[in-house]
């Protein structure tokens, strides 16, 4: 006894249920049918032909009985092997011709050979070929639309014939057709049979039964009659003609065929040519879809961008005051407290504060500066000769003085650029003496130029003098306006001020002086910048996740119109993890190009800012994260409707719209 290709045992197929009446489709078929036969099934419209096909071709299951196909029981295949038949075994033929619309004919008949992982060559050779015997090598390129009934009709031969298609299943193949068309199709059928091919044709019209070797009629989801005896005098014969597949070969090559599948690059490949022409048919819908996802990511560059910018300036500017610098004054903070005094033996103090580098006393009185028949009123400082780096003012001429002129109240001065102009004018002052309150000084350098000028005060109206030269022989008080102090570790700063208040506290035993920490008020504008700057990002966040939602929506829209491919991509073989990476693919695809035109809006615009001297600093991180950002809003997005995609049923997917 050989083992029939196909063997259905008292099958049946009912509809609703769960509170509807049931509608028996089916009600207990059986039949078997051997490799290579041609038969056909004739029957009523509604007698339940098309889902026996829809069972018989794996793309439905019966609600009770037995399926065996080449003597294995279909239940016990997996969503991949039984993915592997509709691929390799079956070729569908409709009566709707079910093409894809957006892809051409010679697309269109590569489809099965994409999901059993054909390279793209033999694919677009071995589809070339096909359509040519079919007599359509001139129509190649054209769309389904461009093509007659019955070229489409061929065309769906050709796609059923791509993996082998070793069992044909025609479900009204002719009922949409002339009869020219028809009777061509017919033929058509009749030669592949010849060559070996199993048949199934599924038609209500005789005269169309009437080609096949053997004739299984059915009514109201019964058989009520079959050929038995073409049948069985056909069935060995039948076996014997060359080209008739046998059914061991089948099985094994299922057994490995099933779980192989194409590298995950070529199928990437594959997946992202199919979603670029879906996205560009859609072009304009899709850009605007994606408008918010281009706004996301283009604010999120150009925001973090001017952040940044500012928050450099920022710094940049609180720098060049010096933004490691403290000072403590005379006084307490209450105008009837104690009025202390700060003296040198404070700055020895707040110098062994750790974390101090240098502290400075500081001095300063209007004194009179007379040299030759010149007479002017300016500022005297006297500081330390730390006071070039605290101060962060070098000379332009001449040195600065030193530790030796401190300890030996050498009577030496450096002078700003504006005492200068008015006491000696463009000449070199250094080498010069200049009377100070009647005490005379020699010029050892002249102060580069500060520029700066607060209120009536001019910075570079200023003579600089050793501390102890100024306060004794000049000032004539050891009373500190202030100690400037320059500390090590920014971060520090609040610490710091904190022990050299506790330090000269300990001193006094009493609070009467102040602190001014800039470090501080550096640290807190730079952290509300940076506040600043999360908020901006947090915005556009929001606008990303809108944008994501777009995404969503472009792709539930999407699945919903082509909700028919799906079922043809699965009925050709698509398995679920394909119609996911396909549609997954689109998403992160549609997002990506959201991601990159917003990259190139936000980097635009970016220009422009520069241009226009905003201050704007781009980081290739914020970019790149933004882009990223992007795609992953597509990718959780697109998820949800990929995988409804992926979970269709064929049978309705085959049959919507
Ligand atoms: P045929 O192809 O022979 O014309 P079908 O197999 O398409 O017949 O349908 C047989 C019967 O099953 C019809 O009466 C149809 O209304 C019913 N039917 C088919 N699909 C469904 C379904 N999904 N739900 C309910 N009834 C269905
Ligand atoms: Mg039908």
């Amino acid at each position: 006894m050989v083992t029939p290709l196909i063997e259905l045992g008292d099958v049946r197929k009912s509809y609703g249920g769960a509170g509807e009446p049931p509608v028996n489709v089916l009600r207990g078929v059986s039949l078997s049918i051997g490799a290579g036969e041609f038969v056909a099934i004739v029957g009523a419209s509604g007698s339940g032909k098309s889902t026996l096909m829809h069972i018989l071709g794996c793309l439905d299951r019966p609600s009770s009985g037995r399926y065996r196909f080449a003597g294995q029981d279909v239940t016990s295949f997996n969503a991949d092997e039984l993915a592997w038949l509709r691929r390799e075994a079956f070729g569908f033929v409709f009566q709707g011709y079910n093409l894809i619309a957006t892809e051409s004919a010679r697309e269109n008949v590569e489809v099965p050979a994409i999901y059993s992982g054909m390279g793209p060559q033999a694919r677009r050779a071995r589809a070339t070929e096909l359509l040519s015997r079919l007599g359509l090598g001139e129509r190649l390129d054209h769309r389904p639309n461009q093509l007659s009934g019955g070229q489409q009709q061929r065309v769906s031969i050709g796609r059923a014939l791509m993996n082998g298609g070793h069992i044909l299943l025609a479900d009204e193949p002719t009922g949409a057709l002339d009869s020219t068309s028809g009777a061509e199709v017919m033929a058509l059928l009749g030669e592949l049979s010849d060559a070996g091919h199993t048949i199934i044709l599924i038609t209500h019209d005789r005269q169309v039964a009437a080609k096949a070797r053997r004739i299984i009629e059915i009514r109201d989801g019964q058989i009520v009659s079959d050929s038995p005896d073409a049948h069985d005098a056909k069935h060995e014969g039948e076996r014997a003609r060359a080209g008739v597949l046998d059914t061991k070969t089948l099985l094994a090559s299922m057994s490995e065929g099933a779980s192989h599948t194409a590298s995950v690059f070529a199928d990437v490949n594959e997946a992202l040519r199919a979603a670029w022409r879906v996205v560009w048919n859609n072009r304009f819908r899709t850009l605007l879809t994606l408008l918010g996802i281009i706004i996301g990511v283009a604010s999120v560059i150009v925001m973090l961008a001017i952040g940044r910018g500012t928050e450099r300036e920022v710094i940049a500017k609180m720098a060049s005051f010096g933004t490691n610098r403290m000072y403590v004054t005379p006084g307490g903070d209450n105008a009837r407290g104690p009025g202390g005094t700060l003296d040198v033996a404070d700055v020895e103090r707040v110098a062994h504060v750790p974390n101090v580098a240098v502290a400075m006393p500081f001095l300063s009185g209007q004194v009179t500066l007379r040299a030759g028949n010149a007479d002017i009123r300016t500022s005297l400082w006297a500081v330390s000769p730390e006071a070039s780096r605290v101060l962060n003012w070098k000379p332009v001429r001449g040195v600065f003085f030193d530790a030796g002129d401190e300890r030996d109240l050498a009577a030496v001065a450096l002078i700003g650029k504006r005492v200068r102009e008015k006491l000696f004018g463009a000449a070199d002052p250094v080498g010069k003496h200049v009377l100070v309150n009647n005490v005379p000084f020699l010029v050892i350098g002249e102060l580069e130029e500060k520029g700066a000028t607060s209120g009536d005060a001019d910075d570079d109206d200023v003579m600089l003098v050793p501390y102890s030269t100024g306060s004794r022989r000049v000032l004539g008080t050891t009373h500190l306006s202030w100690i400037s102090v320059l500390i090590d570790q920014l971060d520090l700063a609040a610490d710091t001020a904190q022990q050299i208040g506790a330090t000269l506290e300990r001193a006094h035993h009493v609070r009467d002086f102040q602190i001014y920490n800039r470090a501080a008020s550096v640290k807190a504008q730079s952290e509300t910048q940076d506040m600043l700057t999360l908020m901006l990002g947090l915005i556009a966040g929001i606008s990303l996740v809108v944008g994501g939602i777009g995404v969503m929506n472009i792709m539930l829209m999407t699945v919903k119109e082509r909700t028919r491919e799906i079922g043809i991509r699965i009925a050709t073989g698509a398995r679920q993890r394909d119609i996911l990476r396909q549609f997954l693919t689109e998403a992160t695809l549609v997002s990506g190009i959201g991601g990159a035109l917003g990259v190139l809006i936000g980097v635009l615009i970016g220009a422009v800012l520069i241009a226009a001297n905003v201050p704007t600093i781009f980081s290739v991180r914020a970019i790149l994260g933004a882009f990223a950002c992007a795609l992953f809003t597509g990718l959780i997005f697109g998820f949800m409707p990929a995988r409804k995609a992926a979970r269709l049923d064929p049978v309705v997917a085959l049959s919507s719209e």
